[in-house]
């Protein structure tokens, strides 16, 4: 069980936003955090948590090699042998044992974070018309959020027509819907509805701009010479990875991408597996803030 689920049942992001906080521990999940995180720090003091998450996210690409080697070979033979069959099983295992430790990592990490930036989180409740903190998650895989029905990670999402989603427009969807079958059907379309403890969040609030109206920030971020300002600082970034996006599938952390014939800045960008065809398109302001401070950029501001 990860960091912060245990703690109080929370889901956290890989950039340093807890959703869904429990009421009875909210007023001091500062302190619940600093307290659980000196003990592993203690716990774990030999250890370079940021190293060890390398070296997982190595083994990651190692076994991903191999499991999409079988892959083919079924594709090829039609048939996999008993002992191939066996170590496929064994190499499934593996990646889910690995995503879990990456996920531990991670959240150890948003806590020391939150330990040394005690002052900039703040608990509060989303803004219901403008769920600024909460679409700035818009694709990330949360850590401790699987669906109930396939154990599959979760996205935080909203339909593609809605720009500037209200809070009741937010939808937790499997990220079984990108994954295919034989026939080419999603594997898992369950869906969950945001519950009350959801819209609890324990964030970093010091974040400039996220303050104002989601309809306000979209088209600020439209304005030709924000839209410049900001392909400029996100132009080296194209084409790296950021372990912030992490496909649902391999695990391994997603590529900045643009689009061809982008409509605007909304729809140029988007994150994509190296692997398969995995994908989070970036089309809010707020997702766009979550983007530049993946890639070292701070934020719109
Ligand atoms: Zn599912
Ligand atoms: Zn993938």
């Amino acid at each position: 069980m990860g960091f912060f689920s245990e703690l109080f049942g929370g889901i956290a992001s890989s950039i340093r936003t807890v959703v869904h906080v429990v009421a009875d521990v909210a007023s001091t999940a500062t302190t619940v955090i600093k307290h659980k995180y000196r003990q592993l720090k203690e716990k774990y003091a030999n250890l370079n948590i940021d190293q060890l998450k390398r070296t997982r996210f190595d083994r990651l690409k190692e076994v991903n090699d191999e499991i999409i080697d079988y892959e083919r070979k079924l594709r090829k033979d039609g048939r996999l042998s008993e002992d191939d069959l066996e170590r496929l099983k064994e190499l499934t295992t593996e990646r889910t044992d690995l995503r879990t430790r990456i996920e531990n990592s991670k959240e150890f990490l948003a806590a020391e974070d939150i330990v040394e930036n005690e002052s900039e989180y703040k608990l509060s409740d989303v803004d219901f018309s403008s769920p600024n903190e909460l679409t700035r998650l818009g694709g990330q895989v949360m850590l401790g959020k699987l669906c109930p029905a396939c154990q599959r990670p979760q996205v935080i999402r909203w339909k593609n027509d809605v720009r500037e989603p209200t809070v009741d427009d937010l939808f937790w969807g499997c990220t079984g819907l990108f994954v295919k079958d034989s026939q080419g059907h999603a594997v898992c379309r369950k869906t969950q509805r945001f519950s009350a403890h959801d819209k609890k969040i324990f964030a970093n609030v010091a974040r400039p701009g996220m303050e104002l109206q989601s309809n306000r920030l979209n088209n600020i971020v439209l304005r030709p010479e924000t839209t410049q300002l900001i392909k400029n600082k996100l132009s080296d970034s194209v084409n790296e990875a950021t372990e912030n996006y992490l496909c649902p599938v391999h695990h391994e952390p997603m590529t900045l991408r643009t689009k061809s014939s982008a409509t605007d800045l909304l729809d140029l960008y988007y994150l994509q597996c190296q692997r398969c065809s995995q994908m989070v398109k970036i089309k809010s302001a707020t997702q766009l803030d979550a983007v530049l401070q993946s890639y070292d950029q701070k934020g719109l501001f």
